[in-house]
């Protein structure tokens, strides 16, 4: 089985939903750390099993996840988690003081029918708490709120951020996501999110903890370890990136844009959100000028080698990508407007066919996509110059 690696710099980001659709394990077997004598590991290990025979929403009506207010808004945030490898216990160990709460520490990946030679794709940890009258006398619980219920936070608006020991708060950059956030909404006509919950982290792996996720393969280099991501009904996020801070604006567009119009098409949501809001700690300019500079760097990629991820998993590649994306958004919006951004929000299809509909957007296209994209790529870094340049 292959497994595509995750991206994870500072670029992640959607929502979990768009994310690949969860594969349940093929098995379920226990490590020789875990004494199913003991009545607690015994039930909760059988909880686990039910649970991962079927890991989705359904588990709130077949009573294997609590109903609390909490547990029922956020269930469980780790659906990529499930990608049909086979899934060892390694743990089921107490999680808070007294013997109500534990954590299940569970492994994916290849491993040997003893469970004693694992090759680790995937470390999750799920929540455990005593619930007399469910079928297995234990239900699973969400951790983000567990995790985070001590942690300080601070309205702005429609958000409120809470923040890992050691953030640095800013105003400054609270009340500008407010702003901004509202902005995004007007400029759509959208309904704006009711309530944000976003959730500071210094790092990306601290941010995928509080979903209980300990571990997952990732790419290596610059630019990984910090990132974006939203879930839920587009109502949580985790922002990791302390040059960012509140001001994620790319994840922002997501919260807003997402719920609202629901659209299925990656190069719109993706373009609308680096458009408006650029794309980690990059501004939009910062995506032109990147993108630029790549394509001087590289005479004969095309465009539709970019959108398909062919350029590559490295830094520059993921900024020409996420550039380019963000030109075509705008090129849409000053050719289109708004109207013409919503109607293309509901195609979909492979980037190619995309590639193929966007004359019908972009006025003055012509015949040829990438003369049409490096002409476009120059002007933008010039219209988006700072005045006096
Ligand atoms: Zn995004």
């Amino acid at each position: 089985m292959t497994y595509r690696i995750r991206t994870v710099c500072l670029f992640l980001c959607g929502l979990t939903s768009d994310l690949a659709a969860q594969t349940p394990p093929p098995s379920v077997t226990t490590s020789f750390g875990v004494d199913t004598t003991i009545s607690e590991v015994r039930d909760i290990v059988r909880l686990t099993r039910a649970y991962l025979a079927q890991p989705d929403v359904s588990a709130r009506s077949r009573g294997l996840w609590s109903k609390s207010p909490v547990d029922a808004r956020y269930g469980d945030l780790a659906m990529e988690a499930y990608t049909g490898f086979p899934a060892t216990i390694i743990g089921v160990t107490g999680a808070a003081p007294g013997d109500s709460v534990f954590a299940v520490k569970i492994i994916y990946g290849p491993a040997d029918s003893s469970g004693t030679t694992l090759r680790p794709i995937t470390l999750q940890r799920l929540y455990a708490v005593r619930a007399p009258g469910s079928p297995y006398g234990w239900q699973f619980s969400s951790p983000l709120p567990r995790l985070t219920r001590p942690w300080a936070h601070r309205d702005f608006g429609r958000i409120t951020y809470w923040y890992a020991p050691g953030i640095t708060q800013s105003s400054t950059k609270g009340l500008r996501a407010s702003r901004f956030v509202d902005s995004v909404a007007k400029l759509f006509s959208v309904k704006p999110p009711s309530h944000l919950d976003a959730y500071l982290t210094a790092t990306m792996d601290e941010g995928l903890r509080l979903i209980g996720l300990d571990f997952s393969l990732e790419n290596s280099g610059p630019g990984s370890g910090f990132g974006g991501r939203g879930g839920g009904a587009g109502d949580y996020l985790i922002l990791s990136d302390p040059r960012v801070g509140e001001a994620y604006l790319h994840e922002l567009v997501h919260s807003v844009l997402g719920p609202t119009l629901q659209s299925r098409n990656s190069l719109f949501n993706e373009g609308v959100a680096s458009w408006l809001g650029g794309s980690g700690n990059l501004s939009p300019r910062e995506l032109y000028t990147g993108l630029e500079a790549y394509q001087r760097s590289h005479t004969n990629i095309s465009m539709l080698d970019v959108l398909q991820g062919g350029g590559g998993e490295d830094h520059d590649a993921v900024v020409a990508l996420y550039g380019t994306r963000a030109l075509i958004a705008d090129s849409i919006y000053r050719s289109s407007g708004i109207p013409g951004l919503k109607r293309f929000a509901q195609v979909t299809g492979r980037p190619a066919d995309l590639i193929v509909a966007l004359p019908g957007y972009i006025a003055g296209m012509g015949t040829d996509p990438n003369l049409w994209w490096r002409s476009e790529t120059a002007a933008a870094v010039k219209r988006t110059a700072p005045a006096g340049n």
